[in-house]
């Protein structure tokens, strides 16, 4: 019986239970089960030697909260956690985390190698920021896995993935960049925002540092801004020190939100992606659509490695309208079960295309170069019930049918043509 019961206490809770509990034993004032939000800039000692010793971290404490907060510590160690990393350090946004990471590894005369797909802030750090701080950047073709090992074996001091990209969806095989990277002693940088902690955990593949956007699905509900970057300690130290003296810090009541957001993430998930891939298969299906990305389509050219690295597809799927924008202007209004947002990761679904979302950022030839087409739609499938997803499509696609065949008949015999479904 002791046996069994030893057994079991060393069983790995499943992540339902590590996203509610992770990061939560602490003891709070007043014995509160909540972390409260610690709404203070500064605290107080009467003991100056021990005030000094918490700001040398002799001893734990805090001493201002753009350097450490406790709220803001409870939602590290909740994502250190899991991320399976020994240390995290939380941002004001996902970009913050982003160029903070960035900017503390990169410096004048070194190189990055990354992929032309990712996020379009990041992308827009690569093409305009970087390069004038002296830093050589290559972006490789994202589906091109020997070019990118090439351009990494020539040498550099940081590889940067973002695995699926945003929003095209492309997968990157991770255990064959950081074997790249390591030949060359890189450091190996990745977005898990669209994976999510629970789908892929890419320190465990030999990734060195993770970022997220916590603005995503980690809050979950679309109600707050913030960032994180996991790793080893000897590398947060220097990220943490990075945003100390930079000042992004993330305020207390983001991280509550991002905090209560976290402990819904895997039932959240479990919905958005059984929805996702019955969109997808539907998408596929549809004659106004080009193309469709999602990861758990079996033809989507990544399917296999994303099979062997993520425990699930995720809950955002994109597609290419026949007729591009001008199709886009028709279809978007006419659904009921979406914001049309720049957002992604909610309860609720989030339709955008992306000149006005992911690469707002980008100007129309450079989204040309990046292979961003205008009729690309991304689509963040919430919680809501599947079938009422998918009617809600089939409907917006009937109506934009019907539009296009009464155009039709009037264009070439000056009359409302009559419409069949
Ligand atoms: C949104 C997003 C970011 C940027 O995060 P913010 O919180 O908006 O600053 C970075 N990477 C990916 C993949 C994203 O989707």
């Amino acid at each position: 019986m002791n046996n069994q019961a030893k057994a079991t206490d060393t069983v790995q809770p499943g992540m339902g239970t590590r996203v509610v509990w992770e990061g939560e034993q602490v003891e709070h004032p007043y014995n509160a089960t909540q972390t409260p939000i610690i709404a203070s800039a500064a605290y107080g000692y009467q003991d100056i030697d021990a005030w000094y010793d918490i700001a040398l971290g002799k001893q734990p404490g805090f001493i201002y909260s753009r350097m450490s907060n406790p709220t803001v510590a409870v939602l590290e160690d909740k994502l250190c956690a899991l991320e399976h990393a020994e240390s995290a350090v939380a941002f004001s946004t996902g970009m913050a985390a982003i160029s903070g990471v960035l900017h503390t590894f990169l410096c004048q005369g070194k190189r990055v190698v990354s992929t032309r797909d990712s996020y379009g802030g990041t992308n827009k750090i690569f093409e305009e920021f970087l390069p004038r701080q002296g830093v050589e950047v290559t972006l490789c073709d994202t589906l091109d896995t020997e070019e990118i090992e090439r351009e990494i074996a020539r040498g550099c001091d940081v590889v940067y993935l973002e695995t699926p990209s945003n929003p095209t969806l492309k997968i990157l095989d991770i255990r064959r960049l950081v074997d790249a990277a390591k030949r060359v002693g890189a450091l190996v940088i990745a977005d898990n925002t669209f994976a999510t902690p629970l789908n892929q955990n890419p320190l465990l593949l030999g990734v060195d540092v993770v970022v997220h956007s916590a603005t995503k699905f980690l809050s979950g509900h679309g109600d707050a801004l913030g960032g994180v970057a996991c790793g080893a300690e000897t590398l947060m130290a220097q990220v943490r020190h990075y945003r100390e003296i930079n000042g992004a810090s993330l305020d207390p009541f983001s991280a509550y939100l991002i905090i209560r957001g976290v402990k819904t993430l895997a039932l959240r998930l479990r919905q958005q992606q059984a929805s996702a891939q019955a969109l997808a298969e539907y998408l596929c299906s549809e004659p106004l659509v080009e193309s469709v990305n999602y990861p758990g389509l079996p033809q989507h050219p990544g399917h296999a490695i994303a099979r062997a690295q993520m425990r699930g597809f995720g809950a955002i799927v994109s597609f290419v309208l026949v007729g591009g924008m001008d199709t886009v202007v028709k279809l978007l209004p006419k659904l009921r079960y979406a914001h049309r947002a720049g957002n992604l990761g909610a309860v609720e679904t989030i339709y955008g295309p992306a000149r006005t979302t992911s690469h707002v950022e980008n100007t129309l030839e450079e989204r040309q170069a990046l292979g961003i087409s205008e009729g690309l739609v991304r689509v963040s499938v919430g919680i809501e019930d599947t079938a009422d997803l998918l009617a809600d499509l089939r409907q917006a696609f009937a109506a934009v049918h019907a539009q296009r065949l009464q155009g039709q008949g009037s264009d070439t015999c000056g009359r409302h043509a009559e419409v069949s479904t």
